[in-house]
């Protein structure tokens, strides 16, 4: 079966930062090594508490780690991490007894009523328990890199806790209780016998083989880690060669190059869970900025089209109930009938071309721009609202520049642009009183050789600090707003390369100001037209 593909440090290969990590770390653990080496026989006090501290620590770590590799192994299902996680958790609970029955530690001569040679043989197991998991790890993943255990993690976990958990605890039974027939790895109780030279250099060539296999089969971080750990190991193994008596310096370097040893594993566990971590919180907060964005845009098109053909469907029904009077009238007057029905035929015609706007805004799509008269746009517009401008008393004065040249477009939204912002001055105007209200929109060229248009009003005026944020979605300072209406026009007029802005707004009223840039193509045909309206003037 193939192995999934996952961003654990268990299968992916390491970085060039990571292998320079693990050589700085490497040269770091040679130098400390080397520097304690001419101290190595140099009696310290013995220190009763030491041991327990160490042990707790190497502990600990040992569990944390093999936790994690179980972690690891129940995603990949791998033999060689469940091998690796096992040993692991063999180191963590050898730790217990060794630590239980060393004499001072606990009680004066151990607990379990521990011979003399019980601790130096845990001691052993456990230092030989670690390099020859690295070993078993190497092989393993030599001969079955693929092969995937099969059944339930939970149960193969639970196997392996208790089958490593019974280990130990027969291990601790035969040293405890049959300590007599074991060969003297020490002769008082901080003297050690000659055969600890063998049994010391036993573990050294373990460690050498540990560090041999893994340097050979490293494949990914973990690998790499463990190289740093065989290594750690190996200087262990040899400070336990060159200790002359407990407590002398090798003594207690062996137990703190265990620590660094047993720590490393677990740094880079940790190290790579919280990156791990990290880039999944990452990344399911882009997967949540984009679900909101996306759930913007669908309140942005939704909003924007239920913006824009409100006017049109209102004036859809409007036109439609004067029709049926019309109709009704005795003797009916068909003549009227006829136009309010024409007029529903052109609403109809805005909302099917408004709606395709809308589209083409938020799809991206192109579709063929036109050559644009915006005087007459400006007219049409003025036309579409007159209704409005009478029953509010709004004057209109129109100041347009014959002159302006043509520019290319969509007609439909450069109308529904010019509907927004006459709608808006209309609706800024609703508390004028005191002063006639004034609705000015003026044209001309600007001064790049396209147009501007500006739209005026003598309304409420807009503070200053929302000039720029009324162009934002969802802004509004109207209770019946839904603050579309300026983000779409900014849109339309943008995608047709200008620019919308306010250009001037005080207390009474504000300007806008639309800018589109003249097509270059067109400026040759459109200048015979301007100089020609120019001459009629
Ligand atoms: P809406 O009209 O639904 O609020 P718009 O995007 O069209 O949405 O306008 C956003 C805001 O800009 C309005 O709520 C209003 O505060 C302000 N605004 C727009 N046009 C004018 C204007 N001519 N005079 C004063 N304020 C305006």
């Amino acid at each position: 079966m193939a192995q999934p593909q996952t961003p654990l440090i268990s299968s992916v290969p390491p970085s060039r930062t990571e292998r320079r990590a693990a050589f700085v770390t490497a040269a770091l653990l040679l130098v400390v090594f080397l520097s304690v080496l001419p101290f190595a026989n140099v009696r310290l006090e013995r220190l009763d508490v030491f041991l327990p501290i160490v042990a707790t620590i190497l502990f600990l770590t040992d569990l944390i780690s093999a936790t994690f590799l179980y972690a690891h192994f129940a995603i990949l299902r791998t033999w060689p991490l469940r091998l690796l996680a096992g040993g692991y958790l063999f180191c963590a609970l050898i730790i217990i007894p060794y630590a239980l029955t060393f004499p001072g530690a606990f009680a004066p001569n151990g607990l379990f009523n521990a011979g003399l040679q019980t601790s130096p043989w845990l001691f052993t197991v456990w230092h030989m328990a670690l390099p020859t998991t690295i070993i078993v790890y190497a092989i393993a993943w030599h001969f079955t890199p693929q092969r995937v255990v099969r059944g339930s993690v939970a149960t193969a976990i639970t196997a392996d806790v208790c089958i490593v958990a019974a280990a130990v605890c027969v291990i601790t039974w035969f040293l405890t209780a049959h300590e007599n027939v074991v060969p003297r790895l020490i002769v008082t109780e901080t003297d050690p016998a000659v055969f600890v030279t063998f049994v010391s250099a036993f573990m050294m060539m373990v460690a050498i083989a540990a560090l041999l296999f893994i340097w050979f089969s490293q494949r990914s971080v973990l690998d790499l880690s463990l190289l740093i750990v065989a290594l750690a190991w190996l200087f262990s193994s040899i400070l336990v060669n060159l200790v002359d008596t407990r407590f002398d310096v090798a003594w207690y370097s062996n137990r703190v190059f265990a620590v660094v040893s047993d720590s490393l594993v677990l740094l880079v566990l940790l190290a790579e869970s919280t990156m791990l971590y990290a880039g999944l919180a990452l990344s399911a907060l882009a997967r949540q900025s984009e679900r909101d964005s996306r759930l913007i845009s669908m309140n942005v098109v939704s909003a924007a089209m239920a913006h824009e053909i409100r006017q049109p469907l209102t004036a859809i029904a409007s036109n439609a109930g004067a029709g049926l009077n019309w109709i009704n009238k005795v003797p009916p007057d068909l003549g009227r009938a006829r136009r309010a029905y024409e007029r529903i035929i052109s609403d109809i015609d805005r909302v099917n071309e408004v709606i395709q706007s809308i589209r083409d805004i938020f799809s991206g799509s192109e579709r063929p721009k036109t050559p644009i008269n915006t005087n007459q746009i400006i007219r049409e517009t003025v036309a579409l609202t007159r209704e409005e401008t009478e029953s509010r008393k709004i004057a209109i004065e129109l100041d347009l520049n014959e002159t302006i040249p043509t520019v290319l477009g969509h007609q439909g939204q450069l109308r529904q642009v010019l509907l927004n912002l006459v709608g808006n001055a209309i609706e800024a105007m609703r508390h004028t009183n005191g002063r006639s209200r004034l609705l000015r929109i003026k044209s001309e060229p600007d001064e790049r050789g396209g147009i501007a248009v500006f739209v005026e009003d003598n309304g409420t005026g807009i503070a200053p600090e929302n000039t720029e944020r009324i162009f934002d979605v969802f802004f509004t300072t109207r209770s019946d707003g839904m603050g579309v209406g300026l983000a779409v026009c900014r849109s339309i007029v943008e995608a047709h390369g200008g620019t919308l802005s306010v250009a001037r707004t005080g207390n009474e009223g504000s300007v806008f100001r639309i800018t589109l840039p003249q097509s270059q193509h067109l400026e040759t045909e459109a200048s015979p037209t301007r100089v020609r309206t120019q001459d009629v003037r």
